[in-house]
């Protein structure tokens, strides 16, 4: 069995997701992990994934520890039902319809579930570690891929990806590298995708599973750009927060800012304003005692 778990290490972790942030926009990176805030309400997409989330957590995490198909469905709807305490019912319903089509779609699955948001990490030759979480680690019990591992991400999409958005979806690329590293045996992995948008009748347009097999060669491609960005982001970090503050640059892009959770604290501070009444009202750190884990790593 390869190792599982967090390898202890004193480096700076930096996830896909802060590489992903900081190329994005330096001021957005600033704002969610120099001052480690998140906004207070989110958006019905981050709604729908975290339940969504939550839900096949529970519902995997019930076949790992031995239960059989129909106990592992009533372990992801015992879920839905306690959402009704804290969720919008529009959101509990989107969820629950997915989840159910999901678990008919997929009933010959012929996996066995090794991990469920199992926590890993990597140290770098940079001196950075790259810590990942992995919604769904299984090992193929029979047909061409058995006894391979196949790392799992499941996504909540209003359109599934298109055939250009996945020849970029490194995410998943830097999951099997990992997991590589780590010993297991591993080729690809699958984004899970489970259609959120209404309207759509047909049960074949709204889950979609696409296979990820990158080459070696892209893998060390994705990973020595991991590795120089994540050179520069622990460059930022060991400045003071407040030199960070005045040196983290603004992307100012339509497409990108239109969609900014931070785009008011950061136009306020653009224009010499003070931000902090907006910062402290709007947005508060990340809380570990909420209802879901963080997921998406
Ligand atoms: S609004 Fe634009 S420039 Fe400002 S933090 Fe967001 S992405 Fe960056």
């Amino acid at each position: 069995m390869p190792n599982v778990g967090i390898t202890g290490s004193p480096n700076v972790l930096i996830s896909n997701s802060e590489y992903d942030t900081y190329l994005k926009c330096q001021r957005l990176h600033y704002y969610q992990y120099a001052l480690g805030l998140y906004p207070r309400t989110l958006s019905r997409a981050n709604h729908i994934g975290l339940l969504g989330h939550h839900v096949l957590e529970h519902y995997y995490r019930a076949m790992m520890n031995g239960a059989g198909r129909d106990d592992a469905f009533q372990a992801g709807m015992d879920q839905i039902i306690l959402s009704y305490d804290h969720e919008d019912i529009d959101i509990v319903r989107v969820v629950s319809n997915r989840f159910m089509l999901y678990h008919e779609r997929y009933q010959k699955d012929s996996f066995r579930v090794m991990g469920v948001e199992g926590v890993f990490s990597v140290p770098l030759d940079n001196g950075t570690t790259y810590p990942l979480t992995v919604d769904l680690l299984v090992e193929y019990t029979s047909g061409p891929w058995a006894g391979q591992y196949v790392a799992i991400d499941h996504k909540f999409r209003y359109d599934f990806f298109t055939p250009d958005e996945l020849s970029m979806h490194i995410q998943t690329y830097k999951y099997i590298w990992a997991l590589r590293k780590l010993g297991y045996p591993i080729k690809r992995s699958i984004l899970n995708q489970l259609r959120y948008r209404d309207g759509v009748k047909d049960p074949d347009k709204l889950l979609k599973r696409e296979i990820l097999e990158p080459t070696e060669t892209q893998l060390e491609s994705i990973m020595s750009e991991h590795m120089a960005v994540s050179s520069e982001i622990e460059t930022a970090k060991q400045q003071p927060v407040s030199w960070y503050g005045k040196h983290a640059h603004r992307r100012l892009n339509m497409r990108d800012c239109g969609h900014c959770y931070f785009r008011i604290p950061c136009r306020q501070e653009l224009l010499g304003k003070d931000a902090s009444a907006t910062l402290a009202n709007n947005y508060a750190p990340e809380d570990p005692s909420t209802f879901y884990r963080p997921y998406g790593y």
